[in-house]
């Protein structure tokens, strides 16, 4: 946990392993937009009207909503200032199934219309009129994401943690751009809002594996706002939106802002709101820590602190042995977190 290996320490046998490309979304062209990527709506069990639901985000300073409600389509227009993307939350039989569980759900954006038989097994498929909404199957991940990719749409996979799903049923499915790594509602209900152990494990794998950040709002006095990603757009559409979105070009966050991050000759710089720890990680013990307070590790240089001692800007030499990715997090001094895609 506290040692890292050397450049040029590693052990006999050890195999230098082959790179994620990253991504670095403050470096491109293009506009910041505040997204709300998994909300529901009274189309399925949410209790806003589409309607009134964007304009909830709207007073929250959001700039994009996909409503995502379970296997129903909410057709809601765009707002002078709210860009509306048609999206749902749709599912998938897992191959290990657990008590409660026999399927998972993944967010699709872009989509124009819900298929009304996926091909899933039916034994899992039923409707909770109490609750106003239904769940139907694709017999994999995979699968779904084929269906959605005939229209240009974008596939994550939703709160894994939450779902407790299994990683196998995770590793064996193909193209998918990411998965919620931040689920406000999971965090804020039992706790299993972070999702990044899953998120580490597909990335660690070598997989090309984006993060998104929601509120997954139902309850919009509870949850609304509690989670989000900022997306870094060529402009303010649904096509640059997707775009980013398939290509990672953002960050999420449930605090803390990241406002800058760059990675120059054999450094990181990250600048970001105040924050008591900002993180450099990686597979297993790589990585790297800056943190201010009591018993804080300094592998690194602070920058800039705010008038109360806590970091505005670090810089980490990366004195650690090749690794398949990094990615930076920034923790609040209330533990609230903000993540950066693999860099
Ligand atoms: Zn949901």
């Amino acid at each position: 946990m506290s040692a890292y290996v050397a450049i040029g320490e590693s052990a006999p046998g050890d195999q230098v392993p082959e790179s994620i490309d990253g991504v670095n979304p403050f470096g491109a062209q293009g506009e910041w937009l505040r997204c709300a990527l998994h909300t529901h709506s009274t189309v399925s069990d949410g209790t806003l009207a589409p309607e009134h639901l964007v304009l909830a985000y709207e007073e929250q300073g959001f700039d994009v909503v996909a409503i995502t409600d379970h296997w129903r389509l909410a057709q809601v227009p765009s707002t002078q200032r709210v860009l509306t993307i048609p999206a749902a939350e749709l599912g998938w039989d897992i191959e290990h199934p657990h008590y409660p569980r026999q399927s998972a759900e993944f967010l699709v954006y872009g989509i124009d219309h819900i298929p009304d038989d996926p091909g899933g097994d039916r034994a899992n498929w039923y409707t909770n009129p109490a609750e106003n909404y239904e769940v139907r199957t694709f017999p994999d991940l995979t699968a779904g994401v084929s269906w959605a990719q005939t229209m240009g749409a974008v596939v994550y996979v939703a709160h894994p943690y939450w779902t407790q799903l299994p990683l196998d049923d995770l590793l064996t499915q193909q193209g998918f751009a990411g998965i919620e790594v931040f689920n406000g509602s999971c965090h804020e209900e039992t706790g299993r809002g972070d999702s990044s152990v899953w998120w580490d494990a597909l990335l660690a794998s070598g997989r090309r594996a984006f993060g998104i950040g929601t509120d997954d709002q139902h309850y919009p006095l509870f949850e609304l706002g509690t989670g989000w990603t900022m997306v870094r757009a060529a402009e303010r559409s649904q096509e640059a939106v997707l775009d980013a979105l398939r290509d990672g070009m953002a960050y999420f966050s449930h605090g803390p802002e990241i406002h800058h991050i760059e990675v120059v000759e054999g450094a990181v710089e990250v600048a970001c709101s105040s924050a008591r720890s900002v993180l450099l990680q990686s597979e297993e013990e790589l990585g790297l820590a800056i943190t201010v307070g009591r018993g804080g590790r300094r592998q690194g240089k602070i920058l800039s602190t705010d008038s109360s001692g806590l970091i505005t800007s670090v810089r980490f030499d990366l004195s650690f042995a090749p690794s398949r990715y990094r990615r930076v997090t920034v923790v609040d001094a209330n533990g609230r977190r903000a993540w950066s895609n693999p860099l």
